[in-house]
């Protein structure tokens, strides 16, 4: 198998012993109904529960499977990083080792591409988690749609096929607060959405725990909005104003009704005013390290779909 393949699956996996046999027969079942050459590229991310020689020995075995280890558990969205710096095909599809986003979702992501979209994502119709967890994620990805200055689209996860343009540009990004959905949207290009029902996984717990959930929500809402310190901002001109009119009702009641104003009003001005200087201050900071952190990143500051030069198209 030296020819080179046209499609790339990208499968992280941590600690998935459970399922891992389960997932090699789909992926095989799905490869026998795949017209093109695929490549299942199986990631390690630093399993300690001997998923690590399940994957050895499959991609010893079989060349359709290929096999990238990481030294260590990076999480989720640097497996799909490595998996992503590694891919040959033209088209790359990431899926979740726990068979939550069904493989066979192939066939509906690649007739989209043919369509002429560069860029086809999942996005979750029921989510099968409990009340609490579904309103949260609900919560948050109608926030990040709201307040980031690009499209994201909501209840969309990683789950998703693009084609190779796409990975490069994504792949140009070497931003360490990973967050590829994010990134994923960012890039630009052609891209839609198709809605899906994503299962329970098919068995085994998951390794994401609340605590990595609110790192990868965090991430979002850092790395791609600057909401939080134009909040600063608000807040302390908000403080400066109010103080100002506070200050302007005790004078009139002064001087038209002779209230004495008392020491604590006079205080309360004070803390109000000082306060609103200094959260301004800090929003101001903010703006400057936000950029800076911006600037860090080296993002690429624009990507080309494509040029026209003597008549000629050149793709990127
Ligand atoms: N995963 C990973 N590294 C981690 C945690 C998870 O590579 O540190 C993999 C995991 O094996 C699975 C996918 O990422 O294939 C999604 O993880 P999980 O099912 O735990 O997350 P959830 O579906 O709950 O979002
Ligand atoms: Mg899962």
């Amino acid at each position: 198998m030296d020819e080179k393949p046209s499609f790339s699956f990208i499968i992280p996996i941590h600690n998935e012993v459970e399922v891992f046999n389960q997932l090699i027969d789909r992926l095989m079942m799905l490869d026998s109904k795949i017209e093109g050459i695929c490549e299942f590229i199986l990631i390690d991310d630093g399993s300690t529960d001997g998923s690590d020689q399940l994957i050895e020995n499959v991609s010893l075995n079989n060349p359709l499977f290929k096999a990238i280890f990481l030294t260590r558990n990076f999480g989720h969205q640097k497996a799909l990083s490595a998996g992503l710096d590694n891919v040959e095909g033209e088209y790359i599809m990431m899926v979740d080792a726990d068979l939550q986003d069904p493989p066979e979702m192939f066939f509906e992501f690649y007739a989209k591409m043919k369509e002429g979209y560069d860029v086809v994502y999942g996005i979750r119709k029921k989510r099968k988690e409990g009340f609490l967890k579904r309103l949260a994620y609900k919560g948050y990805y109608q926030l990040l749609n709201r307040i980031s200055n690009f499209k994201m689209p909501k209840d969309a996860g990683d789950f998703a096929m693009f084609n190779a343009a796409v990975a490069r540009a994504i792949n140009r990004n070497r931003e360490e607060g990973r967050y590829l959905r994010g990134l994923r949207s960012w890039v630009g290009f052609k891209q839609m959405g198709i809605p899906y029902e994503r299962d329970k996984r098919a068995a085994g717990e998951p390794s994401y725990t609340l605590k990595k959930l609110l790192t990868l929500a965090l991430d979002g809402i850092m790395n791609f909005t600057t909401l939080p310190i134009k909040l600063l901002t608000a807040m302390g001109l908000s403080c400066i104003f109010l103080s100002i009119i506070y200050l302007f009702i005790t004078l009139l009641r002064k001087y038209l009704y002779g209230d004495v104003p008392s020491g604590f009003t006079a205080l309360l001005f004070m803390i109000i005013l000082f306060g609103g200087f200094q959260l301004f201050s800090l929003g101001i900071i903010g703006e400057y390290i936000q950029r800076i952190f911006f600037q860090v990143k080296k993002r690429p500051l624009y990507l080309i779909k494509k040029t026209i030069k003597n008549s000629k198209i050149y793709y990127e």
